[in-house]
């Protein structure tokens, strides 16, 4: 198996330096050559895996020669050893129609886990094997730092700096990175936003040879390693519905910030897992719901909402599903984004936009909606969902067709949120890990919205 660019200018490469590589070194992002598919045979044969055997066959077919299938199988039980359920993912069913996928009981609660504590145990394999150094460069807004912190605290051979937008993430997830005083960890709060922080990180990867001297690797979503260890869910799910006797379509709604989780589900969908629609649900931040639902990508005002990690004006896998839209053409993916860049938006219509509309449904949450999905769940079905997945939850109840059984992805833990549901008088009690974060000291950086503070930063972290 080997990687390409979404944007044509870079050679095919294997799996361990596509992991590596992070950011394209052309500036797109990185695809498989082509999307391994799998027969109707395949996939009855995995209907019984344990979570972390399906894992690793879905890997298997991506790291090809790369990795040695014994080594494989050792990191991905390692990676999904820390998870508080057996099933690792298991999957609630609220009624006939409604499910939700728990993506949160990995170490901080959030879904992020589940690809981050795999890609922190490939990159201490690869440091061990090849002798690379390993300095981990991302931008959080908020889960992806702390997940990537515990995907590495205390690793030999791996630093990580994380930039979060300062006093804009939630204070469970400011502790979460704070908290941690293993020296390979710096924490930079930056005075801005979300966007700002991924501006900074995609301007210093963009700089090749700023990126080669210091060896920054990427945790964000744009690794292809995340978006794989993402699609192993949607088959799982998949699996475990069709065993406890649901035979109707199968929907997805996915909490979408980035597109990282959403895409993964279109690749289970193009290596031939049969499910139904894919529901995109946006938080007030809604560039990629005007997109199905309008043809246009162009960034809006930035709004505050009650689910922060879908704070995004600019979803960095979007180019992704762009080049699968246009049938792998890396220039036209290419002229779409120069296009994006010099006017700020981009426009599709006519059979492509009917195309988006055949691979997505999306909605577009508003806060109060947000919260009073939060109280409707509660109330119905006595089950507390945290504001991103109040988003899938009210996406699905907007979206989903009669008779499909519609699978909500829930992106986090509701402790990690408890502003939002305190704003609904309700009650919850934090799990231990949860709790004890409040009784530690903090450590971090506050910095200015700009290049050239974080980069005096790094010369010292990574020299
Ligand atoms: C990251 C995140 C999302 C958005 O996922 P993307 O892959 O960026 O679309 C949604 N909910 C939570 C809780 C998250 O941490």
């Amino acid at each position: 198996m080997k990687y390409t660019s979404t944007r044509g200018q870079v050679s095919p490469i294997g799996f361990t330096e596509a992991v590596l590589m992070g950011l394209a070194n052309d500036g797109g992002l990185l695809v498989p050559e082509r999307i391994p598919q799998l027969s109707e045979a395949t996939l009855a044969s995995w209907r019984n895996l344990t979570y972390p055997e399906l894992a690793t066959e879905v890997f298997a077919l991506f790291t090809g020669e790369d990795i040695p299938r014994e080594d494989l199988k050792q990191l991905v039980t390692d990676s999904y050893a820390t998870f508080r359920h057996e099933e690792v993912t298991p999957i609630r069913r609220l009624d006939d129609g409604r499910y939700v996928l728990e993506l949160f009981h990995g170490p901080t609660f959030a879904f992020k886990d589940v690809a981050l504590q795999f890609l922190g145990n490939l990159y201490s394999y690869i440091s061990q094997r090849t002798g690379s150094i390993i300095h981990i460069l991302g931008a959080t807004s908020g889960d992806t730092g702390a997940s990537a912190i515990e995907g590495v605290r205390g690793k030999a051979g791996i630093r990580i700096c994380i930039l979060h937008p300062h006093e804009r993430v939630s204070k469970v997830q400011e502790l979460q990175m704070t908290t941690v005083d293993d020296k390979n960890v710096l924490n930079l709060a930056v005075q801005g936003t979300f966007d700002d922080c991924q501006r900074i990180i995609k301007e210093l990867f963009a700089d090749v040879s700023f990126k080669q001297a210091y060896h920054l690797r990427a945790i964000n979503s744009i690794n292809i390693a995340r978006v794989l260890a993402q699609t192993v869910y949607y088959f799982y799910a998949y699996f475990q519905l069709r065993k406890q006797g649901v035979d109707g379509p199968i929907s997805f709604s996915v909490p979408t910030g980035n597109f990282g989780d959403i895409f993964a589900g279109f690749l289970a969908k193009r290596m031939g897992l049969p499910i139904g629609q894919l529901l995109l649900a946006t938080n007030e931040n809604n560039i990629l719901a005007r997109f199905v639902n309008e043809g246009v990508y162009e960034p809006g005002t930035f709004r505050e909402t009650y689910s922060p990690s879908m704070d995004i004006q600019v979803a960095s896998n979007f180019e992704r599903y762009l080049y699968y839209l246009h049938n792998e053409d890396g220039e036209q993916a290419a002229a779409l984004m120069e296009q994006f860049k010099r006017e700020g938006s981009m426009k599709i219509a006519g059979e492509l936009l009917e195309q988006v509309q055949h691979d997505f449904a999306a909605y577009s949450v508003g806060n109060e909606e947000c919260l009073d999905t939060i109280s409707a769940y509660h109330e119905q079905f006595s089950y507390l969902l945290d504001p991103h997945t109040a988003c899938g939850a009210a996406a699905a109840d907007k979206l989903a067709k009669d008779g499909e059984a519609a699978v909500v992805l829930s992106t986090a833990h509701p402790a990690k949120f408890n502003e939002a549901i305190d704003r609904r008088g309700l009650t919850q009690t934090f799990p231990e890990p949860i709790q004890a974060l409040f009784d530690k000291p903090q450590k971090q950086q506050i910095i200015g919205n700009s290049n050239e503070e974080v980069k005096q930063q790094l010369l010292t972290f990574f020299q």
